[in-house]
């Protein structure tokens, strides 16, 4: 894993989210988790080289973050929204098509229970462990229930899946206007070190292109629906905006499928059909959970 400060390693390179932990001197805390049973179990591993896993926090609700919590023996923290989310997965459905990432997979997956979060927020939390400080903030735009995690005595904050640094942007659920608030919220932090929900480590100076790109898509599928495309129509005709960024770890392929997902939510969300009763209760909706 990567050392970003004396404290705090994450790791960029596995398939699903960023996920890193934090040493403390009361134990350590986990922030999100990996979607890989087997790369779980290889970092429940480092982690008991280095002390006892005291909390996770999770970022936001989609399963490529919290996955892995099921295979950590630690309370889990996030918005109230991802505990919703997590406990009205189709957790059949769920373990099937994680079974999938590799060959080792399915059997870790046998009796899968998921470790939902049984502390939540709405707007915002401060977890104190040991001589550290945590400091969750309700920020929504990818998702409904994004998080940012601010480690405070460490300069680094966990920003969740409202930045994909160099990767692709999923927006398939993303409200496009409160993300573009979450990227000025996130700029106004004392924190310089990002985290982001995916790809390397970045600083403040990727919020101007996270963002532009945001507004590129949301004027993209604006001008489908201004030509008086229909929602299917738009979906298909829309596929320029697939190739600006590679996809994460493991996606190879799904570029064209995260353009009609997204394209699809936007149409949705400009014609005020938005959002739909499956965000706050459903959570397999979606082809992939990213
Ligand atoms: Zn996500």
């Amino acid at each position: 894993m990567q050392q970003l400060t004396s404290n705090v390693f994450v790791e960029t390179e596995a398939r699903g989210c960023d996920f890193g932990f934090v040493t403390t001197s009361d134990g350590i805390v986990m922030i999100d988790s990996p979607h890989k049973p087997s790369t779980a179990m290889w970092l429940k591993a480092e982690i008991e080289k280095r002390g006892q896993l005291r909390y996770i926090i999770n970022t936001e609700p989609h399963g490529d973050h919290w996955t892995g919590n099921a295979f950590f023996d630690a309370p889990v923290i996030a918005h109230e929204g991802v505990r919703t989310r997590i406990l009205n997965t189709d957790m059949a459905d769920h373990t099937a098509r994680v079974g999938t990432f590799g060959p080792e997979e399915p059997a870790l997956l046998e009796g899968y229970r998921p470790n939902a979060p049984v502390i939540t927020f709405q707007d915002s939390m401060t977890l104190h462990v040991g001589d550290h400080t945590f400091e969750m903030v309700h920020m929504p735009g990818h998702t409904l229930y994004q998080a940012s995690v601010s480690v405070k005595e460490e300069g680094v904050v966990f920003t969740s899946d409202n930045i994909f640094h160099k990767v692709q942007t999923w927006l398939h659920e993303a409200n496009p206007d409160l993300w573009l608030d979450a990227l000025e919220s996130l700029r106004k932090l004392d924190e310089e070190i990002f985290v982001p929900g995916h790809g390397d480590v970045c600083d403040k100076g990727y919020l101007d292109e996270q963002g532009s790109f945001i507004l590129e898509w949301k004027e993209y599928v604006r001008d489908a629906v201004d030509r008086g495309m229909s929602r299917d129509e738009a979906v298909a005709s829309l596929t320029r905006l697939t190739d600006r960024y590679p996809m994460d770890v493991e996606q190879e392929g799904l570029a064209p499928m995260v353009m009609r997902i997204s394209a699809a939510n936007l149409y949705d969300y400009l014609t005020g059909d938005w959002p739909p009763p499956s965000m706050g209760a459903v959570a397999t909706r979606l082809p992939d959970d990213r």
